[in-house]
């Protein structure tokens, strides 16, 4: 039989995976990867473990894929690099890969696209104050402070205190008809409780309320910690999403605005800290890829496979935690070798 070479565009958990399993069997993988690094969004995570008992967020499956792929023989890594054009014949696909002023060419039997998501820009719901109001944050702000080791410090030069009160406001960009994404991102009731059970460790003092529409339940483990977030007297479960958040300047705090569906009538109440609960959105790269591919997106944006040779993997299909992307990854892998 041939030699056979596979293509993977980006280097996140899910096209590691998929690389990793398909060069295992012997094939040439090319691992393409925009940015300087590997490992995508994952990299910025922190451990979420609570009370030194790991809550399985999956953050630190990374490392293990890293090195795997550090001594694997049959991937050849392109870093800052991106392909700039796709030609297919027969069954082969003639692919240029552009890395800084040089190009190169490869003949490609099969593609897989693992180019992942962008995390939601909170700055485009400018009521909840993202960018203008400097005690407002995102839940991948929180997790970069956390990964960094800064805790809540972080924020004490911002308001000269350390909060006491902290609000997470969920399905940020997400389930929102009105910015076309009516989906729910799946991964951020999950991150929003782990990060709540964290600063609740972390300050004990803290008092940290929750504005939900919906709680996503995956199973198990999430109703577990479900569980512990609710026995906890000082988390707060309120079933609202506030209308706006508005800076108070004497108090170096952000009122929060929402309607208490209880008493049926409008409440504020005032933070600390508020924290965006920012979901998964299509790439930014997904329409250059679409049309060099010829591949299809779905009504949000993310990819659906419509071309023969050509493979997803991970979040490009469509929003999944760090386990549910490795899952899909391993499949499509195996999917790969049979079409090979
Ligand atoms: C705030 C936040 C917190 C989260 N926390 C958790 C958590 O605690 N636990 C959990 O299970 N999940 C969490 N998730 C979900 C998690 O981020 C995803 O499951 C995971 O990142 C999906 O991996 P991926 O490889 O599909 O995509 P990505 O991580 O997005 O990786 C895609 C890679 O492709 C590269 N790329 C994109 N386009 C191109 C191109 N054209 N050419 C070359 N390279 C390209 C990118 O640079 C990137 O390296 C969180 C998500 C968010 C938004
Ligand atoms: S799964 Fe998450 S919480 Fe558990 S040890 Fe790994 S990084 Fe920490
Ligand atoms: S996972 Fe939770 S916060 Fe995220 S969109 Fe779904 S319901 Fe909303």
């Amino acid at each position: 039989m041939k030699h056979k070479n596979v293509l993977v565009i980006g280097a996140g958990i899910a096209g590691i995976t998929t690389a990793l399993d398909i060069a295992d069997r012997g094939i040439t993988v090319h691992l393409v990867e925009k940015t300087s690094s590997i490992g995508g969004h994952v990299q910025r995570f922190c451990c979420k473990a609570v009370n030194n008992v790991c809550t399985k967020c999956g953050a630190c499956l990374l490392k293990d894929k890293i090195d795997k792929l550090k001594i694997s023989p049959n991937i050849k890594i392109y870093l800052n690099s991106n392909i700039s054009d796709v030609s297919k014949s027969k069954d082969r696909f003639s692919v240029q890969i552009k890395h800084g002023n040089k190009t190169s060419s490869v003949e490609i039997d099969a593609i897989v696209i693992a180019s992942g998501f962008t995390p939601f820009d909170a700055a485009t719901k400018g009521r909840f104050g993202y960018g203008r109001i400097p005690y407002v944050f995102t839940g991948l702000d929180i997790e970069e402070c956390f990964k960094e080791n800064v805790g809540v410090q972080y924020f004490e030069p911002l308001s000269n205190k350390i909060p006491k009160q902290v609000a997470f406001i969920q399905c940020v960009g997400s389930r929102d008809p009105h910015l076309n994404k009516g989906y729910c991102s799946r991964v951020c009731c999950r991150y929003a409780l782990r990060l709540a059970m964290m600063l609740r460790e972390a300050f004990p003092e803290i008092k940290v309320d929750i504005f939900y529409m919906d709680i996503q339940s995956s199973g198990k483990e999430f109703n577990m910690l479900y569980d512990q977030c609710k026995d906890d007297s000082k988390i707060e479960f309120i079933k609202s999403i506030p209308t706006r958040a508005q800076e108070i300047p004497e108090t170096k705090s952000v009122r929060v605005l929402y309607e208490d569906m209880a008493e049926s009538k409008l409440a504020e109440r005032d933070y600390d800290l508020l924290v965006l609960s920012i979901g998964i959105m299509p790439s930014e790269e997904n329409q250059r890829i679409e049309s060099l591919l010829g591949i299809n997106t779905d009504k949000f944006g993310f990819f659906e496979p419509n071309v023969q040779g050509v493979f997803l993997s991970g979040a490009c299909e469509g929003p999944k935690s760090i386990s549910e992307s490795i899952q899909h990854a391993e499949k499509t892998a195996v999917d790969v070798m049979e079409y090979l």
